[in-house]
């Protein structure tokens, strides 16, 4: 089997194949991402009219190049998957219009994907991850943790109440004059300063709920990073690194909440496994913050190679095999409409004939 992914629900334009082999093992044929970064670093973020005419410009070409990459013509692939959701919506018709319009032409069934059950099944391409298993997703948009008990089968357990983790470091970026994209600037000043220097708040710290809160700890950045202005290189270096030890020990703090849960409500399952997705999981400290924090729960980090937490279409191709494969192919993709919101326990994909 082998699939076309289409990504462009944020500011990268991604195309990918994807096969299994007569095994059934996955093998990524091409993998082919253009990041926008370059077009939206004057703005400090991304700009969604920008993103949505650079995705129409750049994507015939990505996908020529995927599909060549790959060795296969169109009429070799046994269906197209594309992101219909969430996220910005202009780039998601842009993506799902293409589609609709590649499998019209050449009669390949059409997969949509929700984006973010590309993130939670890209470690089952890379790793030997059996269901269920606990998914944290840190990305620009979203802080969650998820339980995974299917294909199609999701549990929300945590959400974050104000500001995504990717949010957190992004908006802290800003406001010490790093450049965009903020995560790996932090990351990277982090490793210069003296994490004890400030004591940032660690947010929820004790409560029994499992949901992630960052908006007090960005604007405790933003008081530190006023009272002290102007900001040496030492200051911005120590606030960095203030900010992501608050944030560790914040997810270690959190996180271990539903790692307990999953092993009362799962003790049978074997090599039980968290599995870290999204764009800030290529953050080193927080990995290395849940590879301490799993084994205290007899459980592993599955945590897949950097290019493949980011935004990206082996994700998508990916998530489109698994559902054809658990036969949960729409009949009614064709008319299936992007959807901005689209949370992943609320309907993960397209309900055959539903209309939708
Ligand atoms: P979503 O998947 O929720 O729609 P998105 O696709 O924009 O959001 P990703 O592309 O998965 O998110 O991740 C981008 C985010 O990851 C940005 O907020 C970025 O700052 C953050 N990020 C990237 N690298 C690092 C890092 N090394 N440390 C911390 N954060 C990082
Ligand atoms: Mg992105
Ligand atoms: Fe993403």
């Amino acid at each position: 089997m082998r699939i076309l992914g289409i990504e462009t629900s944020c500011d990268e334009t991604a195309a990918a194949v994807v096969a299994l082999d007569d095994a059934g093992a996955p093998q990524i044929l091409s993998n082919v991402v253009f990041s926008q970064i370059e077009e939206h670093t004057a703005f400090g973020g991304v700009v969604p009219e920008i993103a949505a005419r650079a995705h129409v410009e750049a994507l015939d070409g990505i996908i020529e190049a995927a599909l060549s990459e790959a060795g296969v013509e169109l009429s070799q692939v046994d269906g197209i998957a594309a992101t219909a959701g969430p996220g910005l919506i202009g780039g998601l018709i842009v993506g799902l219009m293409t589609a609709k319009a590649m499998a019209a032409a050449s009669g390949k069934p059409l997969l949509p994907v929700n984006h973010l059950e590309g993130h939670a099944l890209t470690a089952r391409l890379t790793d030997d991850v059996a269901f269920p298993y606990l998914l944290l997703l840190v990305s620009g948009g979203h802080t969650q943790v998820i339980l995974v008990r299917g294909v199609g089968d999701y549990q929300r357990w945590a959400s974050t109440i104000d500001d995504a983790l990717g949010e957190a470091f992004d908006k802290t970026a800003k406001l010490l004059g790093l450049p965009y994209p903020g995560g790996p600037n932090v990351e990277r000043q982090a490793a210069l300063g003296d994490a004890k220097r400030f004591a940032f708040p660690r947010p929820l710290r004790g409560e029994d709920r499992l949901d992630f809160s960052f908006s007090g700890l960005k604007t405790a950045v933003r008081q530190t990073a006023s009272a002290i202005a102007p900001l040496s290189d030492t200051d911005i270096a120590d606030i960095c690194a203030g900010f992501q030890r608050a944030i560790t020990e914040t997810l270690a703090e959190r996180v271990g909440r539903s790692l307990e849960k999953f092993r009362t409500l799962y003790p049978q399952v074997e090599r039980p496994a968290l599995v870290v997705a999204g764009g800030v999981a290529a953050n080193k400290a927080i990995r290395a913050t849940l590879d301490e924090l799993c084994p205290r729960h007899e459980m592993r980090l599955v945590a897949p190679p950097i290019a493949l937490c980011t935004d990206n279409a082996a994700m998508i191709a990916w998530a489109g095999i698994e559902r054809m494969r658990a036969g949960l192919e729409s009949a009614d993709a064709q008319s299936f409409a992007p959807r901005s919101r689209w949370p992943l326990d609320e309907d993960a994909a397209p309900i055959i004939g539903s209309g939708k």
